[in-house]
């Protein structure tokens, strides 16, 4: 540690330089922000002292009192926030005001990254913390005193360009005051119902005393702690708001107490959109864990399984030891009790809101069915009760509409042993694809998959109330015999099977085999794999995720018997066998490109112009051969 009483020049860390001029220059309307920042900055410095007091015998100044002071001085244009909790070191003045050591600020940085420089949004959503007081400060200084008996006091004062410098203070108490000092044109924010304003909109629930210029703004409530029949919803969504750093309205909340297996109290919440399907990447978990309004951990990772990452609140259990450090809390047997016992409540709650709400269950699982989908691949130990919540739209459903699991079996038919589903970008892609329509004709239930975790789900949970899943793509699916409604007559059976043997020979080794297909009605035909489980769609899929993936796979063919252009081949190849082959062809690739597996588009340009040439040939031997009449037709 450093003796001199001369001020020490420190450079701040690149990336908090690159944060500070972000935060220096931006425009950025709610600069009020800054407040709640520091604010919470002070409580937490309260928060940690009276930790600290349960466990350490000596501290510095110990009978300050736990509040946060807030002076406004309209007239030098500053803003004063001074607590007693920690302090700080000299050391940690260097590290924490001069390194990005803390979270927030770094998910800034990497959200900055990503969005590509788009840095004012996102300040807001991600609170700078501390240096957030440089979008309205000239000019910062913090006076300092750690809670160690032998440190002294410190100045730590900035500009926010390049550099701060460090200095001795002598006759600090405990704690730390930051003064503020106002840019010309941030001058409201030395004004004393301004702040006012702006501390009842953030700071309403900290716990502890703040005054403003000496009178206390705000009434100490830990609203989870409190009977919940007295709270109002306003005061929930207000306090959602500042649990979660929000500025949403929360869609579900469940408020629940219990003394046995252990003591809790809690306040979960459900945000009203899922900011990883917003693009930001994967949430922290927002569950604050607490021992008698004392904040252990604000992302206890161990609290709730990863899945439920996207639920926001605070939980208080008097049962856990206060000393409980952040690495030990992973084994703790007490938090895995706690996370068995949240993780149960609020499954309960879903199913119950499922059942009574179902339409407002149906948007939550659009916003927050990855999550669901997410637990029931890769948690086991709730896996029944996650399936049951999981929802997807199927054919007998209308666009939009979610139908569960229990509601497929409830309509399928007798003796279906079988679930099926489809994979495609949208109902549309879906629907105009080959595969349904064997499915429709039969009245069977097909599930519309959209996303690609959906069939990962599908595969993990293999089955669901004895009935397997199956890809309606698969090629082993045994349909029950009744053949589809004819749409025509069909190729006598010898005949088929001679254009299968000659249709085998026109594509050679691109596909295993060739068989007239029962599954097709309206298609002439469709494409399914000789793999049973590489099916259509997961060679997608295969590709999609490793662009090196060695698809050799050979295809089978399905052919429509029944179909006119089938039957239309089947006689043009002894007349024309030319044309007879490049029809072939065409089908071959117009069922590639249905199941999503064409790789080289370009092949078929060629072939088009070959077949319009035939086309346009043909129809001009029936125009008498007059050029120019087809044009003349659209005008006659
Ligand atoms: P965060 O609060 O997310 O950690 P901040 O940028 O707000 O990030 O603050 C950085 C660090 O500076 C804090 O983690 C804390 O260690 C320290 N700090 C800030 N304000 C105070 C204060 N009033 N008292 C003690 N330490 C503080
Ligand atoms: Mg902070």
């Amino acid at each position: 540690m450093s003796t001199s009483t001369q001020p020490e020049k420190h450079k701040f860390q690149a990336e908090v330089q690159q944060l500070l001029d972000i935060v220096i220059n931006s425009l950025y309307t709610d600069r009020e922000i800054f407040v709640r920042e520091l604010v919470s900055n002070a409580s937490d410095a309260l928060e940690k002292l009276r930790h600290i007091q349960l466990t350490e015998k000596e501290v510095f100044d110990d009978r300050l009192p736990m509040e946060i002071n807030i002076t406004t001085d309209d007239t030098a244009k500053t803003i004063t926030i001074q607590d007693f909790g920690i302090g700080m070191t000299r050391d940690e003045l260097v590290e924490n005001l001069g390194t990005i050591a803390h979270s927030g600020s770094k998910a800034f940085l990497q959200a900055l990254r990503e969005s590509g420089g788009k840095g004012e949004s996102l300040i807001g959503q991600f609170g700078v913390g501390f240096y957030s007081a440089f979008m309205v400060a000239k000019r910062v200084r913090v006076f300092t005193r750690s809670w160690t008996k032998d440190e002294s006091g410190w100045c730590w004062t900035s500009e926010g360009a390049g550099s701060y410098q460090i200095e001795p203070a002598e006759g600090q108490r405990r704690g730390s005051k930051i003064i503020v000092e106002l840019k010309d044109d941030c001058g409201e924010f030395s004004g004393a119902d301004h702040i006012r304003g702006i501390l009842r909109r953030y700071s309403s629930f900290v716990q502890f005393p703040i005054n403003l210029n000496g009178e206390k703004v705000n009434t100490v409530q830990a609203l989870w702690l409190r009977n919940k029949n007295e709270i109002k919803d306003e005061e929930y969504t207000e306090f959602y708001k500042f649990a979660a750093n929000a500025f949403d309205e929360p869609r579900y909340r469940l408020h629940f107490s219990a003394d046995a297996p252990i003591a809790i109290n809690s306040l979960l919440f459900v945000p009203n959109d899922n900011p990883e399907r917003l693009g930001f990447g994967r949430v922290d978990p927002g569950v604050a864990l607490y021992c008698r309004k004392i904040l252990i951990d604000n992302h206890p990772k161990a609290l709730l399984p990863e899945w439920l990452r996207f639920l926001k609140g605070v939980v208080d259990s008097e049962d856990l030891p206060l000393n409980i450090s952040r690495e030990s809390m992973q084994d703790s047997a007490l938090v895995q009790k706690l996370n068995r016992l949240l993780t149960k409540r609020f499954l309960k709650f879903l199913e119950k809101e499922a059942e009574k709400r179902p339409d407002g269950y149906a948007e939550f699982f659009t916003h927050f069915g990855f999550f669901i989908k997410e637990g029931a691949a890769t948690d086991f130990t709730h896996r029944e009760q996650l399936t049951n919540l999981l929802r997807f739209e199927s054919n007998l459903t209308e666009k939009g509409n979610l139908t569960s699991l229990k509601d497929y079996v409830s309509r399928a038919k007798e003796g279906q042993e079988e679930i099926y589903y489809l994979s495609g970008r949208s109902r549309e892609s879906i629907e105009s694809g080959p595969y349904l329509e064997a499915f429709k004709a039969r009245n069977l239930e097909v599930f519309y998959l959209y996303e690609p975790v959906d069939e990962f789900v599908m595969n993990n949970l293999h089955e669901f109330e004895g009935r397997k899943f199956a890809s309606a793509d698969q090629s082993d699916l045994k349909l029950d015999d009744s053949p589809p409604p004819a749409t025509g007559e069909a190729l006598a059976e010898d005949e088929t099977r001679d254009l299968c043997r000659w249709m085998r020979d026109v594509l050679g080794d691109r596909v295993a085999e060739i068989s007239p297909g029962k599954r097709l009605v309206n298609s002439p035909a469709l494409v399914l794999n000789a793999d049973k489980m590489m099916t259509p769609t997961m060679r997608r899929m295969m590709k999609a995720m490793n662009q090196d993936f060695d698809d050799q796979a050979k295809v089978n063919l399905e052919v429509n018997p029944r179909h006119s252009l089938i039957r239309k081949v089947a006689s043009l190849r002894k007349s024309n066998e030319k044309l007879a082959r490049l029809a072939t062809e065409q089908i071959f690739d117009n069922a590639m490109i249905s199941a999503g597996l064409l790789e080289d588009p370009r092949r078929i340009v060629d072939r088009v112009y070959e077949l319009l040439e035939a086309a346009t040939e043909h129809a001009g031997t029936t125009t008498a051969g007059k050029p120019g009449t087809r044009d003349a037709e659209g005008k006659t």
